[in-house]
């Protein structure tokens, strides 16, 4: 059987059990009880790697820890999934012994908006009105299964892994069915990957269409079933308060629906205010006092000081996505004027699809070279900011810097290694802060680790096959587009 064949005659299962005519299938190995999705993966995720106990010996470790701060020649202990210890010379008996010389050690990378279940659509994004990126999203994204989601989110994960981001806030905006939620939500459990996964639209249906709001009080009131030991949480991809249309006023009576259930459950809330009409979204967003401390206002294009005080005033973060803004013709973002305003900040590569790829290095990079040209300064911004943006800050603009975002002892063992062994790199200088910035890249990864578990290694993925996501996703988009 063809992986095509295989996919359309999972596609067909789907359906079947979409309507309830069979019973819950089989579950994958390590798979949640709570997850009733039939689909086993084809393989890809291996058997995730056991929370071992380990240290690194003599890297350079930049914890982004405040009192801690930077060690030159330094071990890190990991141990059943928590940051054991940090310094110089441990002493450490009986954990298993990684070199860390030609290193440097860090959090992991904490994006803060990304819409993982459309990795697979990269380079479908064209030079016409009609394959324009939000034409051709809303076409494709309608075609796709339970499957085509369990594909998608699978790559963007991979991809994540791969690139050192160990924690995504996925905005998950295509929630035909409870399938297609479930899928996502078992393919970043069985990653071992940390995500927020926020419940969306679905693609492709009427605007004044809610979101499936009896599933998502099933998910929150049985998220023990889903949260993968406490590394998934629950928040809400809302819409925003935009009318518009003819049906301005029955779209702003689902708005409102969808943010009171959001509120009832706790969830925070990620919210676009992105190209045009994104002045009218913040504006409506804080007349209406809607922000709270948690909510993520994602790209805040053009916002004036005022609404960025606004924002920060709420509580409220802004999530920045330099790449896709560029892309999708938003405009330039220069992240001086959000840190100038006190709104807190984090980054984001919200679709590798669109962006064209999860390279947080290049995100980072990309902000600090805008600036320098716009203000025509070299010393405009510090890239070792854009590395807090992308550690300690992004786990505070989800609320999590209690147990990721540092390397200090207690913390969960979210950690990254980046060799220096590369032609790209070379250590020749003290701070590796603009080494990483300016020259990294994410082969350069050579270890990545979530909650003490290490999902790459030596540059290679441990737990997912690399070549049967990659096909699996190439076969699942072909397979989307056949059924158009
Ligand atoms: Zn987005």
């Amino acid at each position: 059987m063809s992986f095509n064949q295989e996919i359309h005659r999972r596609s067909m299962l789907a359906g079947v059990f979409a309507a309830g005519v069979c019973g819950k299938a089989a579950l994958s190995a390590g798979s949640s009880p709570a997850f009733a999705s039939q689909n086993d993966g084809a393989g890809i995720v291996t058997k995730l790697p056991e929370k071992t106990d380990f240290v690194i010996r003599n890297a350079y470790v930049m914890t982004m820890d405040q009192v801690l701060g930077d060690l030159g020649d330094a071990d890190v202990h990991v141990r059943s999934g928590a940051i054991a210890a940090v310094g110089p010379r441990l002493t450490v008996s009986g954990a298993e012994e990684i070199d860390g010389r030609d290193s440097i050690v860090l959090p992991g990378f904490i994006d803060t908006h990304w819409h993982l279940w459309g990795s697979s659509m990269r380079g479908l994004f064209g030079d016409t009105p009609e394959t324009s990126y939000f034409q051709r999203r809303t076409a494709i994204g309608k075609a796709y299964d339970a499957n085509d989601m369990y594909f998608g989110t699978l790559l963007g994960v991979a991809e994540a892994i791969h690139s050192g981001i160990t924690c995504v806030s996925d905005f998950c905006h295509n929630t035909a069915s409870p399938l297609h939620v479930e899928a996502c939500l078992r393919a970043l459990h069985e990653t071992g990957f940390r995500a927020r996964y926020n419940y969306g639209q679905a693609q492709g249906v009427p605007p004044e269409a809610s979101i499936n709001l009896a599933h998502l009080e099933h998910l929150h009131k049985n998220w023990a079933q889903y949260s993968s030991e406490g590394l998934l949480d629950l928040g809400i991809g809302w819409r925003g308060m935009l009318g518009g249309g003819n049906n301005a006023e029955a779209v702003l009576k689902t708005a409102r629906l969808e943010y009171d259930a959001a509120r009832r459950l706790g969830l925070p809330i990620s919210v676009h205010a992105s190209g045009s009409r994104a002045r009218e979204q913040m504006d409506a967003l804080l007349s209406g006092n809607f922000l709270q401390s948690g909510d993520i206002v994602i790209h805040a294009t053009d916002a004036t000081p005022e609404q960025l005080r606004g924002l920060a005033e709420a509580g409220a973060a802004v999530s920045l996505t330099p790449f896709t803004e560029l892309r999708v013709g938003y405009g330039l973002t220069f992240i001086g004027d959000f840190l100038k305003s006190g709104v807190r900040v984090g980054l984001g590569v919200d679709s590798s699809a669109l962006g064209g790829n999860a390279d947080y290095f290049a995100v980072m990079k990309n902000l600090q070279y805008l600036e320098s040209g716009r203000t025509k300064n070299e010393l405009a911004i510090a890239p070792r900011k854009l590395l807090e943006l992308a550690t300690i800050e992004g786990a505070r603009v989800l609320g999590i810097d209690n147990r990721v975002g540092s390397i200090s002892p207690g913390k969960r063992g979210d950690i990254i290694m980046v060799s220096t062994m590369a032609l790209n790199m070379g250590r020749f200088a003290d701070d590796p802060s603009h080494l990483l910035v300016e020259a990294g890249q994410p082969a350069n990864v050579s270890m990545t680790v979530i909650d003490g578990r290490i999902l790459k290694r030596g540059g290679k993925l441990t737990a997912i096959d690399e070549e049967k996501v990659i096909r699996s996703a190439a076969a699942s988009i072909r397979a989307v587009r056949s059924r158009m």
